[in-house]
This record gives C-alpha cells, structure tokens and sequence, in this order.
C-alpha cells in the first residue's frame, strides 16, 4: 500500500497563516492584541527548546508574547503568585505553565491556580469538564492538533472505530472524549488502551483510526494493524544515532518504515503532530482574546 504521509508542517502552515489574518482582523477591528505569557520554571533543555519555538510562533503571527523564566529552587507559593498576577494582567490573554514543573511543586496546585479563562492549554477542571459536555472553551494543544489533521487530512472519523492507545491527561483521555462526541470532526466509536489491557494487538488490529500516544519508541509494529489503518502518531522518543552530531533521533511510539506499508494514511515524525501543538496554542491565545470581546460587551 502506498499510504498518504499526512504533512503536518503543512497543515500547521496554513493554520498559522489563518491565525496572522485573525489576528490582523482583532488589531485593526478592535484595536486588541492577543498576548501569550509562558511561565518556565528551571533549566530543562528540551522544556527551554518548546518554550523558544511557542514565542517564535507567537511572534510569526503577530501575537505579543513574554516567557518568564523563574529558577528551579522557586517555591510553589512564588509560583502562585506570579500566576496570581498574570491572571490580572489585561496584557495576557493566555497564561501557559511549561510541564513538566519541578517535583517540589504540585503540578495540580498550579493547574488550578489559572484563570480558567486564560488557561489556554485546557488542563484546569472547568475546562476539562467543558470538553466532557462538548462545549470546550480551550481544547488542549495536542488532540486540538490531532483533530485538525484529520479532518484537513479528509480523513472523517464520522463513523469508524478509533483506537486511542495512552490515557495521560494532556493527550489520550482528552482526544478520545473528543471523538466520541456528537459533533462534526468526531462522532466515532472510541476505544482507550493502556497497560492494564489484555490482548492489545486485537483492539489495534480492528482500529480504522489508531492514534498513539504511548512514550516508547515503535511501539506499534506492523503486526498490530490491519492494512488500510489511518495512523496518527503522537510519539516524540529520542533513539541513539552516531551518524547524527546530536548523536540521536527522534521517532514516533509507531515502527513508521513498517507499518506505514500498510496504512492508508499516516503522520510522520517528526513533522505530524509536533507541529500541530504549537498552531493549536495560537488557535487558543486568540480564541482567549475573542472571549474579553465577547464577556466586555
Ligand atoms: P504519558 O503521560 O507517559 O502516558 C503514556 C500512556 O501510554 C499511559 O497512559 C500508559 O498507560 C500508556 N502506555 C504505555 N505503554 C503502553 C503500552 N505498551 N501499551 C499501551 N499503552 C501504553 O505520555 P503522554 O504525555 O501522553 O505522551 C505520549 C507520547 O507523546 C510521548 O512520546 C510524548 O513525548 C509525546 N507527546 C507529543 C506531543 C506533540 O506535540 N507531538 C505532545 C505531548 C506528548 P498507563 O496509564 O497504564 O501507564
């Protein structure tokens, strides 16, 4: 089978390129500039890299961004109140906190903590329970992105049997209530896999729509899916390579040289869903910004 490489540095191009006319509309309509504050507490350098890639986005399309960069030994109760002013500050209408947080600092603690209404990575529980209700202010990033790839992909999931492997909270649990909604760019028959499942090459061999999202590299190989599968691979694992100067690569949580022989459609990696996360955070920021038009009138 010669499947379609479903491109999301494409895809998230022309989002973006919608976004900057948004954007230009909300400056020149209504005088507004969305703003995006991104709080980075510590040194991690692959948290350091994502924050530099979401302000360079920001900036692209015209959106005002600042990243606060707060040292590892900062308390939660520090953190708090930083959050406490960037929740008033009319400058920001998105505040994002870069997971993963320093272990001395409850994570939940913080997530609560933000404005619901600024809270454009979707992981406060008013939000979260907006999703379940079908009624989502901010979807998260990622499945927001996994969505959009499907459908600008013509890949409907309308109907078909998705199979979500992974159930963290900022990827599998979210995307699979998004698809079992009755809304257009869902309305499929949803199945979540984790560790605790038995027989799990049987689940993915009956997925039309395989979507993993799992954290360890080629995971999903040829023998767990069945030939015409649309896979979305959310994986982003580093693989030793000597050949590379890094000395490593990235891969997907899917085998792509070999299950690719047998999709119909699949995103590759890189360049499928990463992509996609940093358009959706733009999508949210402006979406933020819209709703002070909204509540101010
Ligand atoms: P996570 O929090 O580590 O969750 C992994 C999930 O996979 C868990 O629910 C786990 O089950 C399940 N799992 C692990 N091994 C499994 C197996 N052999 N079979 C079935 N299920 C299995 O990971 P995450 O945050 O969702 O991220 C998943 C991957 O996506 C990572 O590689 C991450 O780097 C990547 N990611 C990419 C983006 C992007 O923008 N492209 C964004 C976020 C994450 P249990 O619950 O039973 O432990």
């Amino acid at each position: 089978m010669n499947p379609t490489i479903i491109n999301g540095t494409e895809i998230s191009r022309i989002i973006r390129e919608e976004i900057a006319t948004e954007v230009a509309v909300l400056k020149s309509d209504h005088n507004l500039i969305p703003g995006l504050a991104v709080v980075l507490v510590g040194d991690d350098p692959a948290s350091a890299v994502y924050v530099r890639n979401k302000g360079r986005a920001c900036e692209e399309v015209g959106i005002y961004s600042e990243t606060i960069n707060l040292p590892s030994t900062t308390t939660q109760s520090e953190l708090l109140n930083k959050i406490s002013d960037l929740n008033q500050d009319p400058r920001f209408h998105g505040v994002l906190v870069q997971l993963p947080l320093p272990t001395h600092i409850s994570q939940r603690s913080i997530i609560l903590s933000l404005d619901p209404k600024k809270d454009v990575d979707g992981l406060h529980p008013i939000n979260v329970g907006r999703l379940v209700e079908g009624n989502p202010n901010f979807i998260p990033c990622t499945p927001a992105g996994i969505q959009q790839l499907l459908m600008r992909s013509g890949q409907d999931p309308a109907g078909k049997h998705l199979v979500v492997c992974g159930r963290s909270d900022i990827v599998g649990k979210p995307i699979a209530i998004m698809m079992m909604q009755k809304q257009e760019g869902a309305n499929a028959t949803v199945t979540i896999c984790h560790t605790g499942t038995k027989n799990l090459g049987d689940i993915t061999r009956s997925a039309d729509i395989l979507v993993a999202a799992i954290g360890r590299p080629r995971s999903i190989t040829a023998d767990m899916v069945t030939d015409g599968v649309v896979v979305i691979d959310v994986g982003i694992n580093r693989v030793e390579d000597s050949s590379r100067r890094s000395g490593y690569r990235l891969v997907g949580d899917v085998d792509f040289e070999e299950v690719s022989k047998k999709s119909m459609a699949i995103t590759p990696v890189p360049g499928g869903v990463g992509p996609m996360t940093i358009a959706m955070l733009l999508t949210n920021t402006v979406k933020a910004a819209r709703l002070t038009l909204e509540t101010s009138n």
